[in-house]
């Protein structure tokens, strides 16, 4: 049974407010300063829209969820030492994982990245790099939605349209997880295609641990998607029994794949390695990165 009324002063541990499935509804929205929002029933045409502060570690059961593919079940709302927590029950549906050792599989390096959104890359049987594959289309596509939604935002709130804003937003924003979906699934059915496979991903909390905030407020303005690509990757692998590990990012677009020297990047598709005795000289800056990371 659904809960409409409560008082708030009864919710305490042993007093939680149940949810039942459909109760409960969870909505992202990218472009806001708080990105996840939780709407609470109260009368039959009046909602409660919470702004909430997930977990990152459960950020792929989100993604899961926003996406439809994963079932809620019932939620617990409570109030613990003054700050109020949300539990959602999610299901779905995941693969039984090969038991094959951890040594035995080959690590397949995601690089998410600007220009392209995504790159993967492993290494073969002897060593040797093979079948890099770029989503830089994708970057593309994404790069001028979100130039779209910063143009038309700015333009609607000096009009003070704020409700064309938002419904604007929404659809924007829409359009760029729909090619956020379509590369993520891509990413795992490239990892399907290998033998024992095993993602790596680079390790975020580096990323916002090595960043200063200004740094890491712009690349968030600017809808980089990082969080949200990896948790999709994350949940569509684990659908298909696909383990993912995480490395410190430390260096893996600085250094050279073949030999380990730090070179650089004369253009911003392109790396060079600064070490005379190495054969490689020029290579795809992603690809590269995305080695490093395997
Ligand atoms: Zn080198």
């Amino acid at each position: 049974q659904l809960t409409t009324t409560y008082n708030a002063g009864e919710l305490h541990d042993d007093h939680p407010v149940r949810f039942t499935n459909g109760g409960l509804r969870l909505d992202h929205k990218p472009e806001n300063a708080i990105e996840w929002y939780v709407k609470i029933p109260h009368h039959e045409d009046y909602h409660l829209w919470m702004p909430a502060q997930p977990n990152p570690e459960q950020r792929d059961w989100l993604e899961a969820l926003n996406a439809g593919d994963a079932t809620m079940g019932e939620s617990r709302l409570f109030e613990r030492d003054g700050t109020w927590y949300l539990h959602v029950t999610a299901t779905r549906d995941v693969e039984e994982r090969s038991d094959v050792s951890a040594e035995e599989r080959t690590p397949i390096g995601v690089d998410i990245g600007e220009a392209s959104l995504a790159t993967v890359c492993h290494r073969d049987g002897h060593g040797s790099p093979t079948a890099p594959e770029l989503w830089a289309d994708e970057g593309k596509t994404v790069r001028r939605l979100r130039k779209t939604y910063f143009t038309a935002t700015r333009r609607l709130q000096t009009r003070g349209s704020e409700r064309i804003v938002e419904s604007f937003g929404d659809d924007i924003w829409d359009q760029i997880d729909d090619v956020f979906h379509r590369v993520t699934r891509e990413v795992v059915e490239y990892a399907e295609s290998v033998e024992n496979p095993v993602l790596v991903l680079e390790d975020l909390t580096y990323i916002r641990e090595s960043m200063d905030y200004g740094e890491y407020m712009n690349r968030r303005l600017h809808g980089w998607g990082f969080a949200k690509l990896h948790a999709q990757i994350r949940y569509k692998a684990v659908e298909k029994g696909i383990p993912v590990e995480t490395v410190n990012p430390c260096n893996t677009s600085k250094e050279c794949h073949a030999c380990g020297e730090v070179g650089y990047r004369p253009r911003q598709a392109t790396f060079k390695c600064t070490n005379d005795a190495c054969w490689m000289g020029e290579y795809q800056a992603d690809v590269n990165g995305a080695i490093n990371i395997a």
